[in-house]
């Protein structure tokens, strides 16, 4: 995970050292505690970007602990609940997590592509899950990296009909080959205009400051831009399409442990 690299080479200020990245974590039980019932030893599971929250909060009560009142746990550089020391993540040999967030992987699921699921595929998968995409819905995604290629290979899977935005051409090819229906130039105003009100939901997964206001025009009366690359300022926000037809501007992030575990399954059938 790109989060991973930040982490290590400090872009975010703020990284303790020594630091073992890594929350996208697959492998197997070596063995359980006396108390835990959910797993067994030789089990094949995985560890997502957090390793405990309160459990106890409202968010918690309503499998979202990854919005815990307390902060959730990250995996790693996050402070553990018990001993006070910082977590350290999945580039190791094996780690100590309590059960309620270890996943369960699902047989069909080639273990060589699920790590990338634990982080960019929920990321993904929740905001589309949130919003109710389903048979028809009509999605865009902004970017086709990381983030972007899970979220057409879900919105697909969903059944929506997806479009990717891109700056350019570039990878027009990589998109259709996902799963994408249609491909949309951003920096092309002709194809901009033809798109104003096509979407009912935006999967924005641009990681740098960058202009909202080209995109919100193409979402329909009561869409959703979603963010879920950007952390940090975006450019100064036109209102007039928001006013105009009821749009919004929302934000996602990663989705709790009950959440993660559908997406691993919904990825496991399809
Ligand atoms: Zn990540
Ligand atoms: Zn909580």
């Amino acid at each position: 995970c790109h989060t991973d690299l930040h982490a290590v080479r400090n872009d975010w200020g703020g990284t303790k050292y020594p630091l073992v990245p890594g929350h996208e974590i697959v492998g197997k039980v070596m063995s359980v505690g006396s108390d835990v019932t959910k797993y067994k030893q030789g089990d094949t599971v995985a560890v997502g970007c957090m390793v405990d929250s309160c459990k106890s909060c409202d968010q918690c009560d309503n499998h979202e602990e990854q919005l815990c009142r307390e902060g959730m746990v990250g995996t790693y550089a996050g402070k553990d609940r018990i001993s006070g020391e910082m977590t350290q993540g999945g580039y190791s040999k094996h780690v100590v997590v309590r059960e309620e967030f270890v996943l369960f992987v699902p047989q069909t699921l080639d273990l060589s592509r699920v790590a990338p699921l634990l982080c960019a595929g929920i990321t993904t998968y929740s905001p589309l899950h949130k919003w109710g995409v389903k048979k028809g819905s009509r999605v865009a995604v902004v970017g086709l990296g990381g983030l972007g290629h899970m979220a057409v290979k879900n919105a697909v899977a969903m059944g929506a009909t997806v479009t990717v935005i891109g700056r350019s051409e570039s990878k027009k090819e990589d998109a259709i080959t996902l799963g994408a229906q249609h491909y949309l130039v951003s920096t092309n105003d002709d194809e901009m205009k033809d798109a104003k009100s096509a979407f009912d939901l935006i999967i924005d997964t641009v990681p740098v400051k960058h202009d909202l206001s080209i995109y919100t025009p193409l979402l329909d009366i009561d869409g959703t831009l979603v963010i879920v690359g950007q952390i940090g300022p975006v450019d100064e926000v036109n209102t007039v399409p928001l006013l105009m037809g009821r749009r919004r501007i929302a934000g996602s992030l990663i989705g709790g442990i009950k959440e993660t575990q559908e997406m691993l399954d919904f990825c496991g059938e399809n």
